[in-house]
């Protein structure tokens, strides 16, 4: 009894989430404690279990498993916050603030970068975690009045992302629909003192088409319902979203969980904080009121085929807001310029070819307003340079199957394919370099590699990008057939590429003749064969250097190829954190835990590989401090205090538990125990005293 009190008394914090007996009400809180870790059942029911005590966060060694409750829970508040500072990982229940801090702390005294790479699809929780990470940091590191308006401006740039970036899917009310890397760059003190936004990938096409039951950008509602009358005069709006073509595809105009009135005030409160002037503000207004008039812009067809203008009123509106000059504009949105021979010339557009132009040029004209936005915000965020490490943050879309997937779908599944490839990569050569600094021997892994995909995508000269990006500069409309044939006569015989012709009957799901099919590390995908030619037509309205911002026209694909490798060097450069967001249900409810969809997220999101490459020699470490503080009371020798080296206590407290040789080993600085049972004995040996 009196042990048990001394060690309430210094160990409170040591007790491992409501102590490891419990573990069969509450599973395990890390996944390399599973007795079967190869079992996909086992590992799943771990989470069921955990999620239904309101327990959403598990670790795989130092990854965390986030599970989306759907739901507001208590474990935010500033005390938690407070219960995570400076406490280690293990000695306290999984939680993102401990990832937070770990990776602060390890930064300060480490002097080396950090990432947190969050991943998960649509709705999994990816950007809550994002911003609870940079609320803990804004509230917990140390920093000054200065400071503290980075603080404000870096959580205030959110909402104006948000509104912006974001939209209502089928999968989330909320969903991010552009790529995001963020970073948070602190002096020597550890105070935050600048940051950065990289955004990539907006999905352009929402701002003309929605999926039934989806929305455009939220901004376009915030301002309908929200923005007063004399502004909706001046914008020449109305405020009815059924009014504007490009708000009425989806059907769904208004979200039960989303106020876009009070979301504009958050806006437009945010805007002046993060450094918009207000005739900043207003420009960004009109221009976005003059997507929704682009949208109502509607055409007509003369007796010879050529095109005209129909809605007059909206097409002056529109040249007033965008600023541009009136006959321009008509022309630009009824005509193409061609160079032929060196020689400019105009030609009419038919009917088709002007809505599409318009489409286009809806798109561009949201598009750049994003990238400049996204600037904006960078340059408030931008107090100071300086020459200490950074923290990245990194949130994007995951891997997305749709009923249709095309160039966006392709894209982002391939950074995704990237990012596998980067997390098997990192974790296996975090836990050698482990090994080996702990004098270990390491004994190989067996694990699924899926650089054969990745190289089936972007190998030159014969990778899938490289025969898009090839069909893409041939002239004539017929590319698509071709670029089919081309990628069959090339990557045909590889494991993980299919087409109508190559499947034969052999698959199951059905291969259109405009498809090909990609066997990707998380699952199968079919893709329409997509060719983009947008760009011809909007070098009408922009200059074309600001269309395509290289001298040598570089090809969307091969662009996006290239951000992601400069990514993925910056990201090698840094010391990884993971989580990993996974959605219970795709009904957005809390309580919810739907198996099927789960088993295909942990899949895709590689966690048994993980898990795999984590559990291959031993389950457990600790240092050797650590264990020997919590387990000391075990043995007569080393309560209530150990005298002589760390290694010879952790030594003389197993040989007394009658750990076994081949039950553990001896680094370092740390114990190293292969099975998960030997702990739970010596746990629960502890729990009886
Ligand atoms: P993602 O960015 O992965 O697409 P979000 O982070 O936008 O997903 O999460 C979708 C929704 O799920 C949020 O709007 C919120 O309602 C809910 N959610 C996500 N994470 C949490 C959490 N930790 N606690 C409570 N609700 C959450
Ligand atoms: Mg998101």
């Amino acid at each position: 009894c009196g042990t048990r009190a001394a060690r309430l008394g210094t160990e409170v914090r040591l007790v491992m989430e409501s102590a490891l007996t419990a573990r069969d009400r509450v599973g395990v809180q890390d996944f390399v404690l599973l007795e079967n870790y190869n079992s996909e059942a086992a590992f799943i029911e771990n989470l069921r279990r955990r999620f239904r005590e309101n327990l959403i966060y598990t670790y795989i060694g130092s990854v965390l498993v986030s599970v989306n409750p759907y739901k507001e829970l208590e474990i935010y508040s500033k005390q938690q916050m407070e219960r995570y500072r400076g406490v280690s990982f293990y000695e306290i229940s999984p939680h993102i603030y401990a990832l937070s801090d770990n990776t602060y702390r390890a930064m300060r005294t480490e002097r080396k970068d950090q990432c947190i790479l969050i991943s998960g699809e649509s709705g999994a929780g990816k950007t809550e975690a994002s911003k609870k990470i940079l609320l803990y940091y804004a509230v917990t590191c140390p920093t000054n009045d200065h400071m503290a308006i980075l603080g404000d401006r870096l959580l205030q740039s959110n909402p104006v992302l948000e509104a912006f970036g974001n939209a209502k899917t089928l999968r989330n009310d909320n969903s991010s629909r552009f790529g995001k890397y963020m970073d948070v760059q602190f002096d020597f003190r550890g105070t935050p003192v600048g940051g950065h936004i990289l955004n990539y990938l907006l999905e352009k096409s929402r701002v003309v088409h929605q999926n039934h039951g989806e929305r455009n950008f939220h901004i376009f509602y915030q301002l309908l319902d929200g923005g007063d009358d004399d502004l909706l005069i001046t914008l020449d709006l109305e405020r009815n979203p059924q009014n504007y073509r490009y708000l009425v595809k989806g059907n769904c105009p208004r979200v039960s969980s989303i106020s876009d009135k009070n979301n504009w005030k958050v806006v437009m409160k945010a805007l002046p904080v993060i450094g918009f002037t207000e005739e900043e503000v207003q420009k960004l207004l009109n221009i976005i009121a003059s997507v929704l008039h682009l949208g109502n812009t509607q055409f007509g067809e003369g007796e010879e085929g050529e095109t005209y203008i129909t809605t007059e009123t909206q097409t002056s509106n529109l040249a007033k807001l965008l600023g541009v000059d009136g006959s321009a504009l008509r022309e630009a949105l009824t005509h193409k310029k061609l160079t032929a021979k060196g020689e400019e010339m105009i030609s009419p557009l038919n009917y088709e070819q002007a809505v599409s132009a318009r489409d286009a040029l809806a798109k561009a004209v949201y598009g750049r307003t994003f990238t400049w936005l996204v600037e904006k915000i960078n340059q408030s965020l931008a107090l100071k340079v300086t020459e200490f490490p950074l923290s990245w943050l990194l949130d994007i879309y995951g891997f997305e199957v749709l009923q249709q997937n095309s160039f966006e779908q392709f894209c982002i599944n391939y950074c995704n394919e990237k990012l596998q490839q980067l997390f098997i990569e990192l974790t296996l050569r975090s836990e050698q370099e482990e090994y080996e600094t702990e004098g270990i021997t390491w004994e190989t892994v067996q694990y699924f590699d899926n650089k054969i995909i990745c190289d089936l995508i972007e190998e030159k000269h014969k990778g899938i990008i490289s025969i898009l990006d090839e069909e893409c500069l041939r002239p004539g409309e017929t590319c698509d057939v071709s670029f089919l044939e081309k990628l069959e006569d090339t990557v045909g015989s590889h494991p993980h590429f299919i087409t109508h012709k190559l499947a034969n009957g052999k698959t199951r799901r059905v291969v259109s003749r405009e498809e090909f099919r990609l066997l990707h590390y998380a699952g199968e995908v079919n893709y329409n064969v997509m060719c983009q030619s947008d760009n011809q037509i909007l070098s009408h309205c922009f200059r074309r250097e600001e269309v395509i911002d290289q001298k040598r026209p570089e090809m969307a694909a091969t662009q996006f190829k290239n951000s992601l490798m400069k990514l993925m060097e910056i990201l090698m450069s840094k010391e990884p954190s993971y989580v990993r967001c996974i959605k219970p249900n795709d009904a957005k409810q809390p309580g919810r835990f739907d198996e099927v969809l789960v088993r295909h997220q942990v899949k895709y999101l590689g966690l048994m590989e993980n898990l795999r490459v984590r559990r291959a020699g031993f389950a457990y470490r600790r240092h050797f401090e650590a264990f020997l503080q919590r387990y000391k009371p075990l043995c007569p020798e080393t309560w209530p205090n150990w005298h002589g080296r760390l290694v010879d206590g952790v030594s003389t407290l197993v040989n007394h538990l009658g750990y076994k040789a081949e039950e553990y080993k001896l680094g370092r600085s740390k114990i190293f125990i292969r099975f998960p049972k030997t702990l739970f004995t010596t746990e629960d040996a502890l729990e009886a005293k």
